[in-house]
């Protein structure tokens, strides 16, 4: 893999900074956005159609700071807000979206996200309702008591995930954006999200992919209590595959930085996932009545089970459901196994 600006992205960590808007191509820019994650920013994309009319794909975090980093951006791109039409959300997840229920206000610009989205983002259920279903799936999981309590009780500190926006746009698979003079495809993605889409940028040769495919980051790909009995692993490998027709373009990622070898980045993140599914599988051959959480606390972690917070933990449980749903799939006449 190509990835010069690999070197930007571990500058500016050094740095303790974020780094600076680049021009991607002639109508793309790229501005970072910080938000409070280990990532440290996420990229809105500025994309200009005719008369400097344009739309940012994922405007990111909801902040005082993030605010001015994407104004400033514009700015700098020898833009006016004014010229702001629309808004992509790439999939749900605060750190990318949370900034555009202000940004609609302001300017009047439409808000597109795919409709599998909206479960989460319409706030139906309610913030609430949501962290009982978190609540509940943790103990479904096999977490113990004392794990379902301390994280029951962070995600309810966290309500900003699950700040309520109004959709305008649904942006359905295969939808081109409306930006004047412009052709930018919509491409359903689900895996990291039931609606994550991908943009092709027809035009500039890009493809947005905000977090289906990052450059060294592997995107948490997880059964969670929005869709615990999905096989969500399925469907990434297969949306992998759905993009491959630009596997030549420049990849835009939510996160870390810019890149070519779309093919090559495919194939690494395929064959981990495979290679962990092996291993899943194996563990719960040899424990054929364990519970999720215990299936995850035997598998390998980088620095052990031991060594994961809770709140690792529970991406961990999440991935772990994902390949056993995927096993389930792929084994549909195990009477023992319900098949999804
Ligand atoms: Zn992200």
């Amino acid at each position: 893999m190509i990835a010069t600006h690999e070197v930007v992205d571990s500058a500016a960590r050094r740095a303790g900074r974020v780094p600076a808007i680049e021009r991607i191509s002639s109508r793309v820019w790229a501005v970072p956005v910080t938000c409070d994650l280990p990532v440290r920013y996420t990229f809105a994309y500025l994309v200009v159609g005719d008369d400097d009319r344009f739309i940012v794909i994922d405007p990111g975090a909801d902040t005082p700071a993030g605010r001015a980093q994407l104004l400033g951006g514009i700015d700098e791109a020898g833009l006016e807000l004014r010229g702001l039409i629309g808004i992509v959300a790439t999939h749900w997840h605060w750190d990318h979206m949370g900034a555009a229920e202000k940004l609609m206000a302001d300017t009047g610009a439409w808000f597109g996200l795919h409709p599998l989205e909206a479960w989460p983002v319409e706030g139906t259920p309610a913030a609430e309702a949501r962290v009982e279903a978190y609540s509940n799936w943790l103990a479904a999981s096999g977490a113990p008591a004392e794990v379902v309590t301390e994280l029951t009780n962070r995600k309810r500190g966290r309500a900003h995930e699950f700040s309520q926006h109004r959709t305008t746009l649904a942006l359905e698979d295969g939808a081109m954006l409306p930006l004047p003079g412009r052709r930018l495809r919509v491409v359903l993605t689900p895996g990291h999200t039931a609606g994550s889409i991908c943009v092709v940028d027809e035009d500039e040769e890009v493809l947005f992919t905000g977090d289906h495919v990052l450059p060294s980051i592997h995107p948490n790909i997880g059964a969670f209590e929005d869709r615990p009995d999905v096989d969500t692993l399925g469907g990434y490998l297969a949306s992998l595959d759905k993009i491959a027709p630009w596997s030549d373009f420049q990849i835009c990622p939510g996160h870390e930085y810019h890149f070519r070898g779309l093919a090559e980045r495919s194939a690494q993140l395929r064959e981990r996932l495979v290679g962990r599914l092996a291993e899943v599988a194996a563990a719960r051959a040899a424990q054929p009545h364990a519970s999720p959480w215990e299936i995850t606390s035997g598998l390998r972690w980088r620095r052990g089970w031991e060594g994961l917070a809770n709140s690792d933990r529970e991406d961990a449980l999440a991935a772990t459901r994902a390949h056993l749903n995927h096993l389930d799939r792929l084994d549909p006449l195990d009477p023992n196994r319900s098949a999804t």
